[in-house]
C-alpha cells in the first residue's frame, strides 16, 4: 500500500447488461472487500439513456447508475487495478466504445489530483457533461468544486436530465452483504 493518509475519491458505476441491478450491487460489494478502503456514501440508483458515439447511436439498454464515495489508502494507478479486477470478475469485455457491458467503474476524482497519463486522467473527462454522473454524484457531495470544472451546482444546472431518473436506494445497501 505504501501511503498512510487517506484519500477521498468518487466512483462512478454503470451497467446495462446481466441483470444491471445485481451487477451494481456485486461491484459495490466487491468496493467494500478493497484494501484499505471503505465505501462512506452511495447516490441510490438512477435509470439512463445509453451516451451516443460520433458514428451514430448503439441499439443497447438503458444503464442503472450510481456513484459511491470511498475513503481509501491506496493511490490512484493501485485503486483503478483493483476497478479493473473488479470488471473483468464481473465478465467486462471491450468490444465498442460506449458499448453494452456488465460493469464499467470509472473514477471520477481522486481528491483534488489531477493526473493524465496513458492509464488514468483525472478528474474524469466526462465528468461535467453526464448526467449520469452529475446528478448521482450530487447525491453523495451536495457542494463539491471539482477541479478544472467548476461547482458541482452550477454543472447540474447546465446539464439537462435527458432522460435520467432516479429510482431511488432500495433494494442497495439493504442487499449489501446478502
Ligand atoms: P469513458 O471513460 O468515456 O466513460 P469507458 O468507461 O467505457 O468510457 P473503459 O473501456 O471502461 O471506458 O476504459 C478505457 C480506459 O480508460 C481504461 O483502460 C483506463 O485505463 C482508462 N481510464 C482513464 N481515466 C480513467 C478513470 N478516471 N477511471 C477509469 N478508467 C480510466
Ligand atoms: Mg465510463
Ligand atoms: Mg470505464
Amino acid at each position: 500500500m505504501g501511503r498512510t493518509e487517506t484519500s477521498v475519491v468518487f466512483i462512478g458505476l454503470g451497467s446495462n447488461l446481466d441483470d444491471p441491478r445485481r451487477q451494481i450491487r456485486m461491484a459495490m460489494q466487491a468496493l467494500e472487500c478493497i484494501p484499505g478502503s471503505r465505501i462512506v456514501a452511495d447516490s441510490g440508483l438512477y435509470l439512463s439513456k445509453p451516451l451516443v458515439p460520433a458514428s451514430g447511436a448503439i441499439a443497447q439498454a438503458d444503464y442503472l447508475n450510481a456513484v459511491v464515495k470511498i475513503e481509501t489508502q491506496l493511490g490512484p494507478h493501485e485503486l483503478l487495478d483493483h476497478l479493473q479486477q473488479i470488471e473483468q470478475a464481473q465478465g467486462r469485455e471491450r468490444k465498442q466504445r460506449w458499448g453494452p457491458r456488465t460493469i464499467d467503474l470509472d473514477i471520477l476524482l481522486f481528491d483534488d489530483r489531477y493526473i493524465k497519463d496513458e492509464r488514468l486522467t483525472l478528474p474524469h473527462p466526462g465528468i461535467s457533461q453526464r448526467s449520469f454522473v452529475l446528478y448521482p454524484l450530487h447525491n453523495v457531495a451536495a457542494t463539491l468544486d471539482i477541479p478544472g470544472h467548476g461547482m458541482l451546482e452550477e454543472l447540474i444546472t447546465n446539464c439537462p436530465r435527458d432522460g435520467l431518473r432516479y429510482l431511488g436506494k432500495k433494494g442497495m445497501k439493504n442487499e449489501l452483504g446478502k
